[in-house]
């Protein structure tokens, strides 16, 4: 599909990542108003509160709430039926542009806030090589897989409180971490923080019960970034017997735009050759990931970033539609505004790795970054910014930023 031309110049520059093919719903406000639904058009903001309180669209006032979770209940036949009236009130030729030219907002006057309520938050373990380079790392190259990897999506039950929008600072955890005679742990601010480079799928039909694959694909509403910032010392400790705990405890920065599948449809992929065959519930019915161009930059306190990792999405051994349908297989109740995280997202090559614990492999090889400082792990006053975008024929379909500062750890308090 080429570029859908708009009467918004901006929307046309093939640079940006909000074309008229895009369109992702946010919510802003601007100062002195309250948060307030939106659609990224260019460089520009269209308010969809006030489109619907004008009479413009009619979805039954869920367009007037303050996050998307009451739209998206009204299901797959709104999300296209609000997608295909936007598309026509903003294409070149539509006669309405009289009556929405009121109704933007440079997006350079605007703060972002959540996009949705985020109702419950899973984070899973899916890219092979991420995966391989940890399981490498921390048990050898023969045990890097555990044995039910190549089986089943890996996940944890995470914690919807601490999930953040982009622009959040960060704190610096404190937590247990093994002590040097590897029996006595300390209480301490975390000496290993990092981040993971991830894409959220946010759920936007609930279930109550097994969903097929192709069912699971089609109840996600649409993917945002997602940064699961981990204590890597924390992690070390309390990973056995039951898993990530106050190591992914902090925060999970998500990107402000929740970028529809709709408008990723193009951008669709195979997963990889499978290792070992796939259950059938989890089976491959089709192309379920997408071509999404990745990035992570970091800059050091008042110095210029470095992107340190490039990779793309479609890397992922197990697309948002298996993870979900794994999810619900035994019988997992799922809710509107459910996320789920994709795990971090590595490639094959050295640097197309999605966290700081392989990039500096352990803090063994120190990255050097183009300001000269070198990293193993963050620093405080640090800023990590993850980009992403999808690359059509003269146009893109954009993910924003998804970026937090990290600042000092509290003191320790007994
Ligand atoms: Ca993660």
């Amino acid at each position: 599909m080429p570029l859908i031309r708009s009467w918004i110049d901006s929307a046309n520059a093939p640079d940006t990542g909000f074309p008229v093919n895009n369109l992702p719903y946010g919510v802003f406000s601007t100062p002195g108003s309250q948060p307030r639904l939106g659609t990224a058009v260019g460089d520009r903001i269209l308010d969809l509160h006030a489109l619907e309180a004008n009479g413009i669209v009619d979805f039954g006032g869920t367009l007037q709430g303050t996050n998307w979770n009451a739209f998206m209940a009204l299901g797959p036949a709104a999300w296209a039926d609000l997608r295909r009236t936007l598309r026509d009130l903003l294409r070149e030729d539509s006669a309405d542009q009289d009556r929405l030219r009121p109704l933007l907002t440079p997006m350079a006057d605007a703060r972002l806030h959540m996009p949705f309520a985020v109702t419950e938050f899973t984070d899973f373990y899916a890219s092979l090589h991420h995966a391989t380079n940890v399981g490498t790392m921390f048990r050898g190259p023969e045990n890097a897989l555990p044995p039910n990897w190549l089986h089943m999506p890996i996940g944890y039950n995470g914690r919807a409180s601490s999930v953040v929008v982009s622009g959040t600072p960060v704190t610096r955890p404190l937590g247990q971490v093994k002590g040097p005679d590897h029996d006595t742990p300390s209480f301490q601010p975390s000496r290993r923080f990092d981040l993971e480079l991830e894409l959220g799928a946010v759920v936007g039909v609930a279930s109550d019960g097994p969903l097929t694959v192709d069912e699971a694909f089609d109840n996600i509403f649409g993917y945002v970034l997602l940064n699961d910032w981990s204590a890597r010392d924390i992690q070390a400790w309390e990973y056995q017997p039951l898993g990530p705990f106050q190591a992914k405890a902090t925060a999970t920065t998500i990107s402000p735009w929740i970028v529809t599948a709709a408008a990723l449809e193009p951008f669709r992929v195979l997963t990889p050759e499978r290792k070992a065959p796939l259950l059938p519930h989890l089976a491959d019915t089709g192309p379920m990931l997408y071509d999404i161009a990745l990035s992570v930059g970091l800059a050091p306190e008042g110095r210029a970033e470095t992107v340190i990792a490039r990779t793309n999405y479609r890397e992922m051994y197990y697309s948002s539609a298996q993870q979900l349908a794994h999810h619900s297989s035994s019988g997992c109740p799922m809710r509107v505004g459910d996320l789920l995280g994709s795990g971090t997202i590595s490639g094959p090559d050295p640097h197309a790795r999605g966290s700081l614990l392989e990039l500096s492999w352990g803090g063994k090889e120190p990255l050097t970054l183009d300001t000269g400082d070198t990293r193993s792990f963050i620093e405080d006053g640090d800023t990590i910014t993850l980009r992403g975008h999808a690359q059509g024929v003269g146009y893109r379909i954009g993910f924003g930023e998804c970026s937090g500062k990290v600042l000092p750890a509290r003191s320790v308090r007994t």
